[in-house]
């Protein structure tokens, strides 16, 4: 008997309280009765797909958007129904994005929320539905930096939040955060990072991002200037200059392993044996469906998008877009990239054993090259980057483009 593949799914819901400010994602605020339409169509979206034979579901994944904001029973509907349709493993990792100002009825979701399940009856029910995973969005401990970023909550309330969680059941909690922030200082980072730390039962998983002024957002109009400084080298008049920024990253690390965490990947840090499983699916190149708007999906050498438009998703538009077959090459080239994300690298022998050639062979010259700069390193049957690779990795990555 065959074997089954290791499979993954993306639910996208769109939906937030309101937009950040420096937030380039696929989100918006809708109202109750188009989140209930849009679950509806996600629903039919997810019975129509067929290719389940032969899969194993390893994680499941809920990101946003804000998938904390609908009725907790739409989340737990929807996970009923991919188990339904697909197998999953009985280990499988299911994750949800939440936050930390959608969990409670009182929260600050414009102040016009109608009453509805108070926080800690939301997270026991996402508990009770499987999913074993939250990623919770933080950003900072600075509340005068959450409203910089236009963030709808505090420190105080994803404190609160948080202790609900763990008594909620959740063991494995990561918390999203970001530096390089207007106006942030390396004091005002360390102290997020103290107390994000110091939280009791303090978090399995960090993500940590730079922040990237991404255009079409309000933060581009008030700071891409600014950002243009700070590539240029110059001293910017509101974002941390780039010595700042290589600070907040070297005290980030220095926290984060004096607490017993690894980076696993260049932002996303772990105790041992909390790597996302998700994300690493996505570095190592697992197939997946993504349902729901403007969702990605990648399976055999085929990989498409769902529309980014509302209406037409909400019009049962389901067909594939951005088709697309990966060749040999965009594979070879893929297996690189993403595996040097990651701080264990790209494993030669799966290499060889899938693409009938060594990638030494390959990438002779890069690789020689890059190693002679110490940009990578070569142990143990693994090519990974180093710490002065990983400072730089866009540029070792450019490398690896075949022609
Ligand atoms: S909550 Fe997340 S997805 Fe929603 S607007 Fe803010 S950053 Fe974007």
């Amino acid at each position: 008997m065959e074997s089954s593949i290791p499979f993954q799914i993306y639910v996208h819901i769109p939906f937030c309280v309101r937009k950040c400010n420096y937030c380039d994602f696929l989100s918006f605020p809708a109202a109750e009765e188009v989140q209930r339409q849009y679950f509806d169509c996600l629903k039919q979206e997810i019975l129509g797909f067929e290719e389940t034979e032969g899969k194993e579901v390893v994680s499941v994944f809920f990101g946003g958007g804000t998938p904390s904001l609908p009725d907790p029973s739409l989340i737990t509907q929807t996970l009923d129904l991919i188990r339904s349709r697909f197998h999953l493993a009985p280990d499988a990792e299911i994750t949800l994005e939440c936050n930390p100002g959608t969990l409670s009825s009182e929260d600050a979701s414009g102040g016009n929320r109608e009453a509805g399940p108070d926080s800690c009856d939301k997270l026991i029910r996402y508990r009770a539905a499987g999913i074993n995973r939250l990623s919770m969005g933080l950003q900072s401990a600075d509340n005068s930096l959450l409203r910089t970023l236009g963030r709808i909550h505090s420190f105080e309330q994803f404190e609160r939040e948080y202790r609900k969680a763990r008594q909620a059941g959740f063991d494995n909690i990561s918390i999203d955060l970001m530096y390089g922030l207007p106006g942030q200082t390396i004091e005002s980072w360390n102290e997020t990072l103290d107390r994000v730390l110091a939280l009791e039962n303090s978090p399995e998983h960090i993500s940590a991002y730079s922040l990237i002024i991404e255009e079409g957002t309000p933060f581009y109009e008030r700071y891409h200037e600014d950002a243009q400084l700070k590539s240029l080298g110059e001293k910017p008049l509101f974002l941390p200059s780039e010595e700042e920024e290589g600070q907040m990253l070297h005290d980030l690390k220095e926290k984060l392993f004096s607490a017993g965490m690894h980076r696993y990947e260049i932002s996303n840090y772990a105790l041992d044996g909390f790597e996302s499983r998700h994300n690493s699916g996505y570095w190592l190149r697992r197939q997946y469906a993504g349902f729901g708007l403007g969702a990605s999906s990648q399976i055999g050498s085929l990989r498409y998008k769902n529309t980014d438009d509302l209406s037409r998703y909400l019009a049962a538009d389901f067909s594939k877009r951005e088709m697309f077959v990966l060749s040999r090459d965009n594979e070879i080239e893929e297996t690189m990239f993403l595996g040097l994300r990651m701080t264990r690298g790209v494993d030669l022998e799966a290499f060889e054993k899938k693409f009938r050639v060594s990638a030494l062979t390959v990438y002779a010259d890069v690789i020689a090259r890059m190693r002679e700069n110490g940009l990578l390193a070569l142990e143990d049957g693994r090519l990974f980057l180093t710490e002065r690779g990983t400072d730089i990795s866009n540029l070792v990555m450019s490398e690896f483009l075949l022609d």
